[in-house]
C-alpha cells in the first residue's frame, strides 16, 4: 500500500488548525479503512515563522497522533518556500505527497481521484479549480489576468491551478534539481516533466481566520512568477530597440532628402538625424546587453539540463 504525506503549509493560522486537523484526521482515517493508503501515513504542518500560538498547537497534536507531524522554519519564509521546505523534507519517508492550505479551502474528498490517479502511474496530479464563484470579483479577475499574462511571457502553468497537488517520489526527488532561489513552483512542476493529470474540485471559501496574502504578497508572487521564468521582457526590449533603429535610418534619410531639396529650416536636420539615431542606438545596446544578462541569469539558477523517464539496462 502506498504511504501518503500531506504537506500543509501555515502562516498564523491558530484560528484554523483544530478544525482542519479534525477534518484531516477523518479523512486520512477513512482512506487507511478503505486500504487506499498505508497505515503509516502522515499529515505535516509547516510552521512558517508564525507570530500566534501555531507551532504551540503542532507540537500538541503531535504528541496526541502520530498522525501530525510539523517542520518549525527559523522565520517567515513566504508560502511557496514553505512549501518547498516540507516537500523536500519529507519525500524520502513516503511515496507521494500531496500539498494543500491550513484552510482546506480545496476540497478535500478529491485526495481519493488524486490517489487512484497516482495507483495508474501518474506522477504529478493536479488540482484544477472547476469555477471561481466563491472569488470576489477583484480575485476572479486579477487571477485571469494573471495566467493570461503568465502565458503570454511564455511561462508554462497549469490553468485554475494553485498549490493543491500530488506528487510522487521520483517527481519530488527531480524537483530537488531545480536549484533556484526565486521560487515559483507551479511554474517549475510542469518542467519536471513526467506523466500528469488534472483532477477538478470546488473550492469553498475559508471557514476561518483571513487570507494570509494581501495585496502586496500577491503581485511579489506574479511579479516573481514571470522574472524567475521568462526573459521575455528583456526580448522586448530588443525588438523594440531594433524597430526604432530601422526608423531611425528611416529617418534619416527622409531628413537627408529635405536637406538637400532645400527647404529645411537650419539646424533641423542635424537635430533630427541624432535624436533618431543616437536613441535607436541606445534602446538596442541595453536590450544587447540584457540579452546577455538574460543568459547568466539562467545560467546561474543551475537547473538540471535533463530528467530521466526510465532507464532499461
Ligand atoms: N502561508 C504561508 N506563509 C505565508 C503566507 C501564507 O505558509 O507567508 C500559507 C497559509 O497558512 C495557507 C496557505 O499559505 O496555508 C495559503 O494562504 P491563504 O489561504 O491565506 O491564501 P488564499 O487562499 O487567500 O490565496
Ligand atoms: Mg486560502
Amino acid at each position: 500500500m502506498n504511504k501518503l504525506y500531506l504537506v500543509i503549509p501555515c502562516y498564523n493560522e491558530e484560528e484554523v488548525l483544530p478544525e482542519t486537523t479534525k477534518r484531516l484526521k477523518e479523512k486520512m482515517g477513512t482512506l487507511m479503512k478503505k486500504k487506499k493508503i498505508a497505515k503509516d501515513s502522515k499529515v505535516i504542518f509547516v510552521n512558517d515563522g508564525s507570530k500566534d500560538r501555531t507551532w504551540e498547537l503542532i507540537t500538541q497534536y503531535h504528541q496526541t497522533d502520530s498522525l501530525f507531524g510539523g517542520i518549525n522554519l527559523s522565520r517567515n519564509r513566504g508560502h511557496q518556500n514553505a512549501l518547498l521546505a516540507g516537500l523536500m523534507t519529507v519525500y524520502e519517508d513516503c511515496d507521494m505527497v500531496i500539498s494543500m492550505d491550513a484552510d482546506l479551502q480545496d476540497d478535500i474528498n478529491v485526495i481519493d481521484q488524486f490517489v487512484e490517479a497516482y495507483e495508474q502511474g501518474h506522477d504529478v496530479v493536479y488540482g484544477v479549480r472547476s469555477s471561481r464563484k466563491t472569488d470576489t470579483f477583484f480575485k476572479k479577475n486579477t487571477a485571469l489576468m494573471f495566467y493570461r499574462f503568465m502565458k503570454l511571457m511564455g511561462v508554462d502553468i497549469v490553468y485554475n491551478h494553485a498549490d493543491y497537488r500530488l506528487m510522487s517520489k521520483r517527481a519530488i526527488a527531480a524537483l530537488s534539481e531545480f536549484k533556484e532561489v526565486n521560487l515559483f513552483l507551479r511554474g517549475l512542476v510542469p518542467l519536471v516533466g513526467y506523466s500528469h493529470t488534472t483532477v477538478e474540485y470546488e473550492r469553498s471559501e475559508r471557514f476561518a481566520g483571513e487570507s494570509k496574502y494581501p495585496l502586496k504578497k500577491m503581485l511579489n508572487f506574479a511579479f516573481d512568477g514571470i522574472t524567475s521564468f521568462s526573459v521575455k521582457p528583456i526580448r522586448l526590449i530588443t525588438i523594440a530597440g531594433f524597430i526604432v533603429f530601422v526608423i531611425s535610418i528611416l529617418m534619416l534619410l527622409y531628413s537627408l532628402i529635405r536637406h538637400i531639396m532645400g527647404d529645411t529650416i537650419v539646424g533641423w536636420t542635424s537635430v533630427m538625424t541624432s535624436v533618431w539615431l543616437l536613441g535607436g542606438f541606445q534602446i538596442l545596446s541595453i536590450g544587447i546587453v540584457g540579452e546577455y544578462v538574460g543568459k547568466i541569469y539562467l545560467e546561474s539558477k543551475e537547473r538540471p539540463r535533463f530528467i530521466i523517464e526510465s532507464y532499461l539496462k
